[in-house]
């Protein structure tokens, strides 16, 4: 197995088609001074270890997209790192989604995650398309693909889109993103590797081999749990809150029992044939680092022995 330590050369594409490991974590745009040094802090470190790639998450709102678009902008400018822009549909029209895309090629971006969020504030809530916009992702992927020459991801869910209504819905629409012209698939995070392989096998069942990059979120607080849950539908494994819960007060403790368990999880899914991890940063770097050099460097016998 290929490992992509190196890897600002070549479409991400073409990194994923070799078969190479990609390593990659992701960031959200800060909204203080303070949050600002942190995220830079952690981009530096992260940038240490020469990831296949970083992403920058796209917010619900004006003030918070223009900062997504800036440290997107700011990390293929200033570091070496291969930044990946998520962008969504949500509240937006197909010119401003073709300027947006527009700015990112200006910048030398040439890799997109095309999303099509959900509705600001309630993300439940009813979902409603900007008047002159679109409705699903695979129209977003349409369109960035039919703006230039990008690498272009989707999102997958291993415990299925809360809104799909069965499983062969669900499948059938991302089948119709990769066809549309998706290169990869990064998923919504999950704890348990029995539901990242379900899904892989009912893609590859209806013919599908687009590569599905896992995200790894490490779990290092038990005041995260609710928050998860709320936000990503993700089912929480009891033994791991009742073991955050028992070092609640101890957050050393609490960070091991973390970074532990993703180890473990992406341990597992390396094994498996996952074709890369996508971490959760935060914008902190210590836990998936942690992570990520416990995979990587320690020796090849003892990597997937948990
Ligand atoms: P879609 O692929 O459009 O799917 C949404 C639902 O519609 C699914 O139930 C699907 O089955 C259904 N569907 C799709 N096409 C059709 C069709 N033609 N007819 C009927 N039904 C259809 N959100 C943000 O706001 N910013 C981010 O930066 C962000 N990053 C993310 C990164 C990852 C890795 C993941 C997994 C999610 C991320 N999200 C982000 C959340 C994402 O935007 C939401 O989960 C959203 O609800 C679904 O987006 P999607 O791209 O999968 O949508």
């Amino acid at each position: 197995m290929t490992t992509a330590a190196t890897s600002a050369v070549g479409s991400l594409r073409a990194l994923l088609a070799a078969g190479v490991t990609t390593y990659s974590f992701e960031f959200f745009p800060p909204k203080t001074a303070a949050g600002e040094r942190t995220l830079w802090d952690a981009v530096r470190r992260i940038e240490g270890v020469a990831p296949a790639f970083v992403s920058v998450t796209y917010g619900a709102g004006g003030s918070s997209r223009d900062r997504t678009v800036a440290v997107t902008r700011r990390i293929a400018a200033e570091t070496t790192l291969r930044p990946v822009a998520h962008l969504t549909a949500v509240g937006h029209s197909v010119a401003e989604l073709r300027h947006i895309i527009g700015q990112y090629a200006d910048a030398g971006i040439r890799d997109v995650l095309a999303l099509r969020g959900d509705p600001p504030g309630d993300p439940r809530g009813p979902w409603t398309p900007h008047p002159d916009g679109l409705r699903h992702a695979v129209q977003l992927v349409e369109l960035v693909r039919a703006s230039g020459d990008f690498s272009i991801g989707v999102a997958a869910f291993p415990e299925r889109h809360p809104r799909s209504p069965d499983w062969e819905s669900d499948i059938r629409h991302f089948v119709a993103k990769c066809r549309a012209g998706a290169d990869y698939a990064i998923t919504q995070m999950f704890f348990d590797a029995e539901d990242y392989l379900r899904l892989r096998d009912r893609v590859s069942a209806a013919g599908c081999d687009t590569p599905i990059i896992p995200e790894i979120m490490p779990a290092t607080d038990v005041r995260q749990i609710a928050r998860f849950a709320g936000l990503s539908n993700a089912r929480f494994p009891r033994d791991l809150a009742e073991r955050l819960e028992a070092a609640r007060d101890d957050p050393e403790a609490a960070q091991r029992i973390g970074v532990d368990h993703a180890t473990a999880l992406a341990a597992r899914l390396l094994a498996e044939g996952a074709p890369g991890l996508h971490y959760i940063t935060l914008n902190r770097s210590t836990a998936t680092l942690d992570i990520h050099r416990n995979l990587t460097e320690r020796p090849a016998h003892a990597r997937h022995d948990r």
